[in-house]
């Protein structure tokens, strides 16, 4: 008994040699019959039929085989078998009802060809290398192809046949479904190749030609029996034992799974092709009797376009949906960045009058860190209802992501552009109850108008953004797009690049500014305030470059540089018997960040400073993202000995409230609120409440900006602790700062306080 795989391997050997045997069989039926009708000089098909039982015996071994050797696809293969055996076994009723002299059609045998073509049917249909993926639109469409070749059919077939058999009705009709059907099962191959459910090309191609074949075969059947004048030759032989050979060929193929092109349907030009042949069939009707043949296939089709049109509306309805979900912002509704990126770049081709508005909202971040994300989404809902109600309704508005929205309006006129800019600020800052909190959004808009030498919407959305940050920096609010100012935007990437130089370079200095005892006048400490010696620029104002730091990720170095220089100045007066305590600036991020604090603590353990005169300037938002991480810091620093000094009071939230519970040691009032705190009541009587609540918690206070000596008198008069500003002294360079304050301390011939430093002849003749 051989093993399996011995069996299976001989199998294969005995396939190899019965693959060539039917061509064999049947071209040497063929040659002998050919020679025996000119030897007796009479057609007899006793040779052909003899031979014919040896070919389909042959024929069906190799389906058996084949059938044998792939187990997944054995039923098909022997649904072909069942095919062409029950067509054997048909031709050969049929034959033997003719060798009685019965002439006849239908005939006795008739039936087993019907089931035969059930079975080629079956076959096509399970004889898939894939299965369709919309199998809806597949079988429509194979039907429309269907239809529209059994149309075309009807046309030019049907007629001729009809001519020349003389046939009518029924034995008409039965004369040509043979052709009929071999050519519909043809067509549904090319249909399953054109769906790309048939990969195997050659082989859609053998069993198409093989059908195409059997119907020429078969019309010439229809013709010739029908007329009776049936007569098995040579030319009928070869028509179908070709076709059955070409069937059985390609039947035992291997299988290809392999996809070697994107799969795609039917071709448009096919179906619209197929449906205009039904539509010329039911328009064209030579007469009555043809209509019987047209119009059943005729009407199948015309019914399979409708619903084929259906379904591809359906698609094209949801691929518009689909179009829409992904130009539609999830939050807010609004069209997303995409739909913007589509309709600049559809209204530039169109070359329709348009500009863009880029809004972008002031401390959203804050809102966000601080109040939750629930309650930021709230205030970005809020904002799109509120731009979409500030414009135009053919205005389109659309939210690019984060805090940014744009707003594309068909004008190009400036002033109407930027009257709605200013409307839509309006219409934010109308205020928002989020959690019981109040806030007024307010967001910078930049606007541009797209050009027609805009190559894309990304050239408009580019210039859109750097009015943007014009209109931030302004703090105008909106601003018109300006070639200059994009000069600007140019420059901040190299200004960013000449930074990164710089601080590696060296060119990044410490500058001091005294701050004064109001009691005495005497300098009790210094505020440390970075600045940039520009190899061509000079020396640059923090103010200037530290967005650009920040923008660039070099912060971090340029803090620590900072807070190295001002330790190691701090211990060289120390070494020299000046005794002032120094403030640092620390921004929330390097606050609460990882690196400065330990990298501040080291460098106070190396010099060995007291600590007690390292004083963090700190500004209140810092305690908005985090209150109490913050608030932790804070208490790690004080265990350094830092003290605690909150900037810029009177700007933030500012409320004394949660500054009592914080280890804060001094409050440093906002030169907004001191500029003119002599003349302005409102100030003044913030001021004065201030130094008071100060003073409860036990904090030092100090003012900065003080520019004259009225607003010098009045805070004295109000009992502030200390005193900064340029009516006293300006920043100055670490090479003058000691010489000045030991100048400052020595006994003066006038009472007058001259103001010296940034800018002052004395700070320029030491540069
Ligand atoms: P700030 O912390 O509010 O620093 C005080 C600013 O007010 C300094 O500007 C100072 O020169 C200026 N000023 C002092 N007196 C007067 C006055 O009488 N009138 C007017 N109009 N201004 C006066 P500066 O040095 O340009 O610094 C600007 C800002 O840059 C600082 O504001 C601070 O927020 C930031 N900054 C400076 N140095 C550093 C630093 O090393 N690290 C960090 N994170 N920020 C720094
Ligand atoms: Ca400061
Ligand atoms: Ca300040």
């Amino acid at each position: 008994m051989p093993r399996p795989t011995e069996r299976h391997s001989r199998v294969v050997g005995v396939q190899a040699i019965v693959a060539p045997l039917p061509w064999i069989v049947m071209g040497v039926g063929l040659v002998v019959n050919q020679v025996a009708q000119s030897v007796t000089g009479q057609k007899s098909p006793s040779i052909l039929l003899t031979v014919l039982p040896i070919f389909f015996s042959l024929l069906l071994l190799r389906l058996a085989l084949a059938a044998y050797l792939h187990p997944s696809r054995r039923t098909t293969l022997l649904v072909l078998l069942a095919a062409i055996a029950s067509w054997a076994l048909g031709s050969g009723v049929v034959n033997a009802a003719r060798d009685e002299g019965v002439t006849q059609f239908p005939a006795p045998g008739e039936w087993l060809f019907l089931i035969s073509y059930l079975g080629m049917v079956g076959y096509l249909l399970g004889d898939v290398d894939r299965r369709q993926q919309r199998p809806a639109r597949g079988w429509l469409d194979i039907v429309i192809i269907c239809g529209g070749t059994a149309c075309l059919a009807s046309l030019l077939l049907v007629a001729p046949i009809r001519l020349a058999s003389h046939q009518e009705g029924v034995s008409l009709l039965l004369a040509l479904i043979y052709p009929l059907a071999d050519m519909m099962l043809a067509v549904v191959v090319l249909g399953q190749g054109l769906m790309q459910v048939r990969i195997d090309r050659a082989k859609s191609w053998m069993i198409g030609a093989g059908f195409v074949l059997l119907a020429c075969a078969d019309s010439g059947f229809a013709l010739q029996a029908s007329a009776s004048t049936y007569d098995f030759g040579n030319l009928s032989y070869a028509l179908w034992g070709g076709g059955f050979s070409l069937l059985v060929a390609a039947a035992v193929r291997p299988q290809q799974s392999m996809i070697k092109s994107i799969p795609r349907t039917v071709g448009t030009p096919v179906l619209v092709g197929a449906g205009l042949i039904a539509l010329a069939a039911l328009t064209i009707r030579p007469d009555d009797t043809l209509a019987y043949y047209t119009l059943p296939p005729a009407v199948l089709t015309m019914g399979s376009v409708a619903g084929r049109m259906a379904l591809a509306l359906r698609d094209a309805n949801r691929a518009n949906d689909a179009f829409a979900l992904s130009h539609t912002d999830d939050l807010t509704k609004l069209p997303n960045r995409r739909a913007v990126r589509t309709w600049l770049s559809d209204g530039l081709t169109d070359r329709a009058p348009m500009s863009l508005m880029l809004l972008d909202l002031d401390g959203f971040k804050e809102v966000n860190d601080s109040l939750g994300h629930r309650a930021g989404d709230t205030v970005l809902t809020l904002v799109g209802v509120r731009m979409r109600e500030a414009v135009d309704p053919q205005a389109r508005v659309a939210r690019l992501g984060g805090d940014e929205f744009a707003i594309i309006l068909e004008t190009t006129d400036e002033i109407e552009l930027m009257e709605t800019a200013h409307e839509v600020l309006r219409e934010l800052a109308k205020p928002i109850m989020v959690d019981g909190i109040e806030i007024s959004p307010s967001g910078s808009i930049g606007v541009t108008v797209a050009l027609a030498s805009d190559a894309d919407g990304g050239e408009v959305l580019r210039r859109a953004d750097v009015a943007m940050y014009q209109a931030k920096n302004s703090g105008l609010g909106a601003a018109l797009y300006d070639s200059q100012l994009d000069e600007f935007s140019r420059s901040r990437l190299q200004l960013a690049e000449e930074l990164r130089r710089g601080i590696t370079d060296g060119q990044i200095e410490v500058w001091y500014q005294p701050q004064f005892d109001a009691a005495t006048m005497q300098v009790c400490g210094l505020e440390a305030l970075v600045r940039w010696r520009h190899p061509t620029q000079g020396v640059i104002s923090p103010v200037s470059f530290l967005p650009a730091a920040r923008r660039a990720g070099l912060m971090g170095r340029l803090s620590d540089l900072v807070a190295q220089q001002a330790i190691k100045d701090l211990a060289a007066r120390h070494a020299e018997g000046l005794e002032l305590r120094v403030a640092i600036n620390c921004a929330p991020p390097e606050l609460l960040g990882p690196t400065f604090l330990p990298h501040l603590y080291e460098a106070m353990s190396e010099t060995d400073v007291p600590t007690d005169q390292l004083v963090l300037e700190v500004t209140e938002d810092s305690f908005l993202a985090d209150p109490q991480y913050t608030r932790d810091i804070l208490l790690e620093l004080r265990s350094h000995g830092v003290q605690i000094a909150i900037d810029d009071y009177g700007t933030g939230f500012s409320s004394l409230n949660y500054l009592r519970n914080l280890p804060v040691q001094e409050l440093k009032i906002d030169r907004v609120l001191i500029a003119n705190v002599a003349g302005d009541d409102r100030s003044r009587m913030i001021v004065a409440s201030t130094i008071q609540l100060a003073h409860a918690l036990d904090m030092r206070i100090v003012a900065e900006g003080v520019e004259n000596s009225a607003d010098l008198a009045a805070l004295v008069a109000m009992g502030i602790d200390s005193v900064q500003g340029y009516h006293l002294a300006r920043p100055m360079p670490p090479s003058q700062i000691n010489r000045w304050v030991r100048e400052w301390s020595a006994p003066r011939e006038t009472s007058d306080p001259s103001p010296l430093g940034e800018g002052t002849p004395m700070s320029l003749n030491e540069e």
